[in-house]
């Protein structure tokens, strides 16, 4: 107290000056230590480091398989002057699983850190923010092509090694509808399951529809194919969904019909026991045997025939990217049509013969799968919980719905807000328990 009064005015900044440089110090070295055990993710990386992060060339020298697939597959895309490919779903995977364990080295735990960080953000940003008018654009412009979308994320996929568990937005959810559904069907489904996967369900109809895209949040797509139960707009729409799912990177892609009730958490846990990486059909046939079909032979004067099993659409159907890939060559970039009108059969039965009979695939047979061709009726319903897919029909003045006390007749007949009440008691408009 004494000698700080006594000081003269120089020594008195003098002692400040020391006091601040001090101060300097010892938040230097704090940042220092920081940034040596964490590294900064929020912040900018050390230059050389960062670019090649954010542009995708990084040099192969920070090896991990994420590294090499990456690279190629940026430098590979730039070399057709396409934008990025999404890195797909292996980024986050393979990062994972074959990141090297932390060397002694106190820089290498860091970079590794930030590259995760940076892989993954970019993919999830890449897929989830992208307008549907710009996947369109993009899938026109890459379906043109398609061999080297199918080269990349092929290399992409069986570089994984061990499959990550699968989440709800690891799949692409599509919905097939049409303009006259929209106010019915559609409006029930936004109400009900769609609100349990509202970022990764996308409906495919025939029509622009303002109310509907903004209920939706922008998740309905015109596929500008015809309106009409004919074989020829259902083709079209089921190839706008492959085609567009191809361009999402999601690991599964399922669909349903637009009078199917989805249980997304029983869908999720579903595709969990199977790999993406490994060709999957999964769903249910409507049939007893095999259908047998007869192929024009332009060549012979007798037609070969054919057998395969198809799952049917109204039960709702996935395939693991794997699978779609292998169809990507044959039936991707709107040849799915091509097919559909060649053996002339709807988009359920040309999906079964591309993958049964073209690809040599078989179906894998999901009983918890459901249409209205199964009476409704026999589902139990302590075992709603365990079914992936319902479903409704109103024919010859009598409904094909399920049995589940709740809402009544007149308020709820295709049973849907009941069904959903009973999974989900706490959804708004549910019942107090
Ligand atoms: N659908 C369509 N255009 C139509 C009629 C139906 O895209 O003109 C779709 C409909 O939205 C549904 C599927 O095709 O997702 C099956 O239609 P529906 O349930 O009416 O007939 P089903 O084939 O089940 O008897
Ligand atoms: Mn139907």
């Amino acid at each position: 107290m004494m000698s700080l009064t006594v000081l003269s005015l120089p020594q008195r900044y003098k002692r400040l000056l020391q006091a601040m440089s001090l101060a300097v110090a010892v938040v230097y070295m704090t940042l220092l230590l920081y940034q040596s055990a964490y590294g900064y993710p929020g912040m900018q990386l050390q230059p050389q480091i960062s670019s090649n992060l954010l542009d995708g060339t990084e040099a192969a020298t920070t090896t991990t398989t994420t590294t090499k697939t990456t690279t190629q597959q940026q430098q590979h895309v730039s070399d057709q002057s396409l934008p990025p490919l999404p890195p797909l779903h292996v980024v986050a995977g393979v990062a994972g699983a074959a990141s090297p364990s932390p060397s002694p080295s106190p820089i290498t735990p860091s970079l590794i850190i930030r590259k995760d960080i940076h892989s993954f953000n970019f993919s999830d940003i890449e897929v989830s923010e992208r307008s549907t008018a710009t996947l369109l654009t993009e899938l026109a412009r890459r379906s043109r092509n398609g061999e080297l979308l199918h080269d990349l994320s092929q290399r992409a996929v069986t570089a994984t090694p061990q499959p990550p568990t699968t989440e709800l937005d690891d799949i692409f959810i599509s919905v097939k509808t049409t303009k006259n559904y929209h106010d019915t069907r559609l409006a029930l489904i936004i109400k009900t399951w769609f609100q349990l996967a509202r970022d990764q369900t996308w409906f495919f109809t025939d029509t622009d529809d303002h109310y509907y895209q903004e209920k939706t949040k922008g998740h309905l797509i015109n596929t500008k194919c015809s309106q009409g139960h004919f074989r020829k707009a259902l083709c079209c729409k089921m190839s706008a969904e492959l085609d567009i799912f191809l361009e999402s990177g999601k690991k599964w892609f399922c669909h349903f019909d637009d009078d199917n009730y989805v249980n997304v958490p029983r869908l999720v846990k579903l595709l969990d026991e199977y790999s993406p990486t490994v060709d999957w059909y999964l769903g249910k046939p409507s049939i007893s045997s095999p259908l047998e079909i007869h192929l024009d032979n332009k060549n012979a004067t007798t037609n070969k025939k054919i057998t395969f099993w198809f799952a049917t659409g109204g039960a709702g159907f996935c395939l693991s990217r794997a699978l779609t890939l292998k169809m990507l060559p044959i039936a991707g970039g709107g040849k799915f049509i091509s097919i559909g009108d060649k053996i002339r059969f709807p988009d359920d039965v040309t999906m079964g013969f591309i993958i049964e009979h073209l690809l040599k695939v078989p179906l894998t047979v999901v009983d918890n799968f459901h249409s209205h061709l199964e009476p409704m009726e026999l589902i139990r319903s302590e075992t709603f919980q365990d079914q992936v897919s319902f479903s409704y029909a109103h024919m010859k003045n009598q409904w094909n719905v399920i049995k589940v006390s709740g809402f009544d007749l007149q308020t709820d007949p295709k049973r849907f807000y009941s069904l959903h009440c009973r999974l989900f008691p706490y959804f708004s408009f549910c019942p107090p328990l």
